[in-house]
């Protein structure tokens, strides 16, 4: 048996000689047959160990009990031809006639090692904190970046529970915590969902993400913790937040006071108006031409101030009421052109609609969008022109591009973002009558689908409106 034991078995005797050596110590030892029994076992030892040694087998002898070296420190034995290398030995005692023996069985460690070496590097080069720790929670093994993050020295924390870097407050929990990952190990990152703490040396906490790997090696079970520290994120995170929450409070702020202004501002501007009429009805016979004229004026003034607040109020109403669903955009433009049916046969315009997709969009704001783009096309049309215009849409990345094309009147490049804005008109209303909302009504819309609208446009020639919708699934 000790023979084809695949271990190398060296049986050494109190006066450190070697009595019987398997083949595979031979072996492993690169001995020919026969050639160590007899010998000195300190022919298998490097020389910078051999004053060590009648200390060892005198101390030995005294107290032949098992005994295990080479695991926690480095032990080397010595080949024939001088090479040495690393191993880890079993002492046994073995009692017989001729007194007591020695059997070493000795393990060659070089691969071990190698592969321990080359984790460990892995661990030490890795960009985040790594910890290593054993089944019993103890740290055994760290790297540089760790040492930075928790402001230890690397003695410091060999060896300690990994609780110690955890803030006491949330410590309580964490041995079952672990426990229960011994038993099912698996890659995945920590505390989901909860917000993880580490603490330094200096008492202070810092934010964390961890993320564990189960190790196996020589046949033991590791965690292998990955750790990063967050704070610069959580901190840009939290300003992020608070900014984002400020301009939404604002904007609900603005919201809220255009729809009460502009809601407030239509009551007496409809006094006036029907003031003005009643005054002009009883009066009509005392005034004089002038002044009825300038009446006429004031009214209409009234009822053109009348319009503006109400597209104003519109503004701040869309979006507000309607849900998204899914909606035949088809469908839409058709209604959308029977609603327009006077103005359409009035200019003689020709009207193209290619095939439109089904989305998921606000439907009553989508009407108005086409609703303003399809009546301005027909609106900016010079008199002698009949308004031609095309509806398209194409997949695009991301979702849907709509083009409406004109043959209109155009618009000069410089003033190109200029019409999106509220009561931005190019013309006088002597020329075209309008408020200068529709477009704003219509970016509005667009954004609320978190999309957005542009124009290309030559002057005289006519403008294609583009707007792009995105398909969120
Ligand atoms: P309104 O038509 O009431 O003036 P809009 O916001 O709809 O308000 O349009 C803003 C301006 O953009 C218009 O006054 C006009 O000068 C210009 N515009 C809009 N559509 C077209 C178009 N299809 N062709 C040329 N100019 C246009």
């Amino acid at each position: 048996m000790v023979e084809a034991s695949p271990i190398a078995l060296v049986l050494v005797n109190r006066f450190g000689k070697i009595v019987y050596v398997n083949s595979h110590a031979e072996e492993l030892f690169l001995y020919s047959k026969n050639e160590l029994p007899g010998s000195d076992a300190s022919g298998l030892i490097p020389e910078k160990y051999l004053s060590r040694i009648p200390d060892f087998f005198k101390e030995y002898f005294t107290n032949p009990v098992r005994r295990r070296i080479g695991e926690s420190r480095n032990v080397y034995a010595l080949k024939k031809n001088g090479a040495e290398f690393p191993v880890e030995i079993a002492f046994n005692p073995i009692v017989t006639v001729e007194g007591t023996l020695v059997m070493a069985a000795i393990i060659d460690i070089t691969e071990r090692k190698k592969a321990n070496e080359q984790f460990r590097m892995v661990v030490e080069s890795a960009p985040n904190a790594m910890i290593l720790v054993d089944y019993q929670g103890k740290i055994v093994m760290l790297n540089r970046q760790a040492e930075v993050l928790f402001g230890y020295q690397r003695e410091e924390m060999m060896g300690e529970k990994v609780e110690l870097l955890i803030p006491q407050r949330l410590q309580h929990h964490h041995p079952e915590l672990r426990e229960d990952f011994y038993v099912r190990p698996k890659a995945r990152s920590m505390g989901a969902g909860r917000d993880l703490f580490g603490v330094k040396k200096d008492g202070t906490e810092v934010p964390v993400e961890i993320g564990l790997n189960p190790i196996e090696r020589d046949n033991n079970h590791f965690v292998l913790a990955s750790i990063i520290d967050i704070t610069e994120r959580k901190k840009s995170e939290e300003a992020i937040r608070l900014y984002t929450k400020r301009i939404e409070d604002k904007n609900k702020e603005l919201e809220q006071f255009t729809f009460i202004a502009s809601h407030d501002l239509r009551e007496p501007l409809n006094s006036i108006s029907s003031l003005i009429e009643l005054f002009v009805e009883s009066e009509s016979d005392k005034l004089s031409e002038e002044a009825l004229k300038q009446l006429g004026f004031i009214s209409q003034s009234a009822n053109r101030m009348k319009d503006l607040v109400s597209g104003l109020l519109d503004y701040a109403r869309l979006g507000k009421n309607s849900d998204f669903k899914k909606v035949d955009l088809n469908t839409i433009v058709k209604l959308v052109i029977n609603d327009l049916e006077i103005t359409v046969k009035n200019s003689g315009a020709k009207i193209k609609v290619d095939k439109l997709p089904v989305l998921n969009v606000l439907e009553m704001e989508i009407r108005l969008l086409f609703q303003n783009i399809i009546s301005n096309a027909i609106k900016y049309c010079p008199p002698e022109r009949n308004p031609e215009i095309n509806i398209s849409a194409k997949n695009v990345k991301g979702g849907w591009q709509f083009a409406v094309s004109d043959n209109g009147i155009g618009i000069p490049a410089k003033q190109k973002d200029k019409i999106f804005i509220l009561f931005q008109r190019l013309h006088g209303r002597n020329e075209y009558d309008g408020i200068g909302i529709g477009l704003s009504h219509c970016r509005k819309i667009v954004e609320l689908h978190d999309g957005k609208i542009w124009v290309e446009s030559k002057p005289e020639i006519g403008s294609t409106f583009y707007f792009f919708i995105p398909v969120n699934e």
